[in-house]
């Protein structure tokens, strides 16, 4: 059982045809219905769904109050390494991008953790590179045994792994892994991923069933909005979550959705994505689903984050630094992009509370599995 099946009946051409395709009288169909389909999801992310803008973010924002009330989990990044052997087109770690190399022994990933526990961090989010011989599997297991101690919750967003490594991870304190299968289109993935293991769609693609097969706590999907028609990518993003939900219910899923930004010497986004739109796609995913949790990183502007996060938003990044070290033993180096929001978390905290949101540091306690 796999999504692969699921996902080649799915052939992209006819898919963006059908969201394109999309009329007021469909859109206004998907608002009025109790329960929303994939299909209604379509007309939802389509341009005909633009004049509704209003109309959907009350719904979205009622629906998300109803299930999460007026909470804002907080999370954090932890750069552990900038080794990479894949080429990617948009990333600052690239491995033909000339830059110092740097990957976090022990002591520094302490070093690191402690200023995070002193902004009063429960969660983070450990990233790395995708080098097998420098941050494989027995790298990330010291790194959680290392962290673990120190926080509640510790998420992951390195190479994807085979299911034995999940298996071996999840008990050393593994809660989540975030996955963005970056693009859905197959031929501009190969474009975008020219050289390493991530060059193979197939490979990251299943990486979701793998997880769930391993019985990972929460997973997180996505796509890089800026390298293809986002509509359609998202729209794909939808039926893999779809899936996965009625195939592995015990985890949880969340969802994120990083528009291209910046980074040295890389290339400018394909398809540009508004502000208007980048509203209209949160809101739709939450009008399509009331449980899922919907992600907002610091890669976008500060009165945005602040204006947006009322209509949709489960949990929200701050302070963040993107290069290894960048909290504490080496903030000069390299950045994987650049963010925009450059707020404290205790200023994106007071932000929260100001909106009448309650930040929270902790999202899940093992004591409690
Ligand atoms: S996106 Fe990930 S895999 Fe690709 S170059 Fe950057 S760090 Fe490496």
């Amino acid at each position: 059982m796999s999504f692969r099946p699921i996902f080649e009946a799915h052939p992209w051409d006819d898919i963006k045809a059908s969201i394109y395709a999309k009329t007021s009288a469909d859109v206004e169909r998907a608002l009025a219905a109790p329960r929303r389909t994939l299909d209604d999801f379509k007309a939802l992310i389509s341009p005909a769904a633009a004049p509704y803008l209003e109309q959907m973010a009350q719904l979205s924002h009622r629906l998300t109050q109803k299930r999460f009330g007026n909470t804002m989990q907080l999370y954090v990044p932890l750069y552990l390494s900038n080794e990479c052997q894949n080429i990617c087109t948009y990333c600052g770690f690239s491995l033909d991008n000339k830059l110092k190399r740097r990957t976090l022994s022990s002591v520094e990933m302490l070093a690191e953790a402690a200023v995070l526990k002193g902004w009063g961090y429960d969660h983070v989010l450990l990233v790395t590179g995708e080098a097998n011989q420098t941050v494989g599997v027995d790298y990330l297991e010291k790194a959680l045994k290392t962290l673990r101690p120190h926080f509640a919750h510790l998420s992951m967003e390195v190479q994807p792994l085979d299911e034995a490594d999940y298996v071996r991870l999840i008990p050393e304190g593994l809660n989540t892994v975030l996955v963005y299968q970056e693009t859905y289109h197959q031929e501009d993935y190969k474009k975008h991923h020219p050289k390493g293991k991530k060059s193979n769609f197939h490979y990251r693609l299943d990486t979701p069933d793998r997880l769930g097969r391993a019985g990972i706590h929460k997973m997180g999907l996505g796509v890089l909005i800026g390298l293809e028609d986002w509509r359609t990518d998202c729209f794909y993003t939808a039926l893999h979550l779809d899936y996965l939900e009625r195939t592995y219910w015990q985890t949880r899923y969340s969802l994120s959705f990083p528009r291209l930004r910046p980074a040295e010497g890389l290339l400018q986004p394909k398809v540009e994505m508004s502000n208007r739109e980048l509203v209209q796609l949160i809101c739709a995913y939450r009008l399509l689903n009331e449980e899922v949790e919907l992600s907002l990183s610091t890669r976008e502007e500060p009165a945005f984050r602040d204006q947006v996060i009322k209509l949709g938003i489960t949990s929200i990044s701050a302070g963040s630094k993107t290069n290894p070290g960048g909290y504490a033993v080496a903030p000069e180096s390299l950045e994987q992009f650049e963010i925009s929001d450059e707020r404290s978390p205790a200023e994106v905290a007071a932000m929260l509370r100001r909106q009448g949101y309650e930040p929270v540091w902790k999202d899940w306690d093992a004591a409690l599995a």
